[in-house]
């Protein structure tokens, strides 16, 4: 019999395979419905009931599916992950993005890395137990949901709100963003685990003004007065404010590394981090970047408004003073809506996270684990309503010269077959006994 490492590129491939780019229209129609039915099929074919529900708009295919395990009375673990990926232009790629193809032993194209690597992998571990007759410790709930690249609006949120039945019982989550090895100093490998995620905001900025021909002399241009705005909030540093779990990683590193960490400066803690500093640094604050701009019309009319978009994210429970700095910088001139999804956060510890060592030691001896803070924001968000622990969990071993973070959307994004391989095994290992 197959292995489920054996078949984890198979499928990975195949998923790859399936363009399931996010529309990024806000709730509207979407492209996840074949992969949503592939999946569908894989599992079926082992043996699972499946439950496919269309969240809301045409083609927002997502796939629930649940294995019993042997303790009824303790929470279930759900493993979640999401059928749709960002775009990729074809041009700018070494090979085409939607191939799936392994070349130099990677497995290329989007979504590689974010995220069917991950739900190739837990495709191939469940479709092993249900084929074998594995009972898992506790239920698994496995949910395969879309539009997580546009904020769940017709995934993750709207199951949670519409069939929160699906995950009856689940106390703890695993899922993207996390899992993956990172190599510090020559050290030990450390496998990072996702433990909280900043907040969201996004704001739509407007500034208004008179409208009126471009040869007459105006005070009160709407775009002038926007754009001075967004040039102060590009040149505003917040406060820097050590959370727990960027002290914890900080703290980690520090052991591995061997250079101790000071509290009182953990810039230059973040700094000697390497291509990993690109992750951990946005940790360290709030930030606010401006990433649309729209104004005027005819290049002889001012406008009588000027509107810009802005991405913000700030650290759990800072919401308030992230809301009031941010007016301060923007000034009284700029008109601002705001909306919001809050920062998660869990501990480091449990029975889980135990589990979650033990796995990756039994396939990686002397590796240690290290909590971090994701600077953006994950299908979590949704599940952390139901109460349900997150934890980033995709396990992957990497080469210590990798840098894996620029391949999340970046172009030539790829995984090391040797990867997909490891971390299937230690999902194996860590979904029997947790
Ligand atoms: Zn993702």
């Amino acid at each position: 019999m197959t292995s489920p490492a054996d078949e984890v590129v198979t499928l990975a491939s195949e998923l790859i395979a399936i363009d399931t780019t996010n529309p990024g229209t806000y709730g509207g129609p979407g492209t996840e419905r074949p992969a949503a039915e592939y999946v569908a099929a894989r599992l079926s074919e082992a043996g699972y009931a499946c439950e496919y529900v269309e969240s809301g708009a045409p083609g927002r295919g997502n796939v629930v599916a649940r294995l019993p395990g042997a303790d009824p009375s303790r929470g279930a673990l759900l493993v979640h992950g999401h059928l749709d990926v960002v775009p990729a232009e074809a041009a700018d790629w070494t090979v085409h993005p939607f191939s799936g193809e392994v070349r130099d032993g990677y497995l290329w194209g989007r979504g590689a890395v974010d995220m069917k690597g991950m739900l190739a992998m837990t495709l191939a571990v469940a479709r092993h137990f249900k084929r074998t007759g594995v009972v898992p410790a506790r239920d698994l709930i496995f949910a395969f949901l879309a539009d997580e690249e546009a904020g769940g609006v017709v995934g993750a949120q709207w199951l949670v709100e519409h069939r929160p039945d699906l995950f009856a019982g689940a106390t703890e989550a695993i899922s993207e963003v996390g899992g993956f090895s990172v190599t510090l100093g020559g050290g030990p490998r450390a496998y990072l685990v996702e433990t909280a995620e900043k907040g969201s905001m996004w704001l739509r900025l407007a500034a208004r003004g008179t409208a009126g021909h471009g040869s007459l002399l105006h005070t009160d241009n709407p775009i002038a007065t926007l754009a001075a705005a967004l040039a102060r909030l590009d040149a505003h540093r917040f406060p820097v404010v050590l959370t727990d779990p960027v002290r914890e990683f900080l703290t980690g590193a520090a052991e591995l590394t061997g250079v101790p960490f000071d509290p009182a400066d953990p810039e230059a803690a973040v700094a000697r981090l390497g291509h990993l500093s690109r992750l951990i640094a946005p940790t360290l604050r709030d930030t606010a970047t401006v990433t649309i701009v729209n104004a005027g019309y005819k290049s002889n009319v001012v406008p009588a408004v000027a509107r810009a978009e802005v991405d913000g994210r700030m650290l759990p429970g800072r919401d308030e003073a992230f809301r009031a700095e941010l007016g301060r910088v923007l000034g009284p001139g700029v008109e601002v809506e705001w909306s919001s999804l809050p920062a998660v956060q869990t501990t480091f510890d449990g029975p889980l996270v135990a589990a979650m060592g033990a796995a990756i030691r039994a396939e990686d001896p002397g590796a240690r684990l290290l909590p971090y803070m994701m600077p953006a924001g994950t299908d979590a968000k949704a599940f952390a309503r139901l109460g349900i622990r997150h934890f980033g969990f995709a396990p992957l071993r990497l080469p210590a010269d990798l840098d894996f973070t620029a391949l999340f959307h970046g172009v030539d994004e790829r995984v090391p077959v040797a990867a997909l391989e490891f971390g299937t095994r230690v999902l194996d290992r860590l979904w029997r006994s947790c």
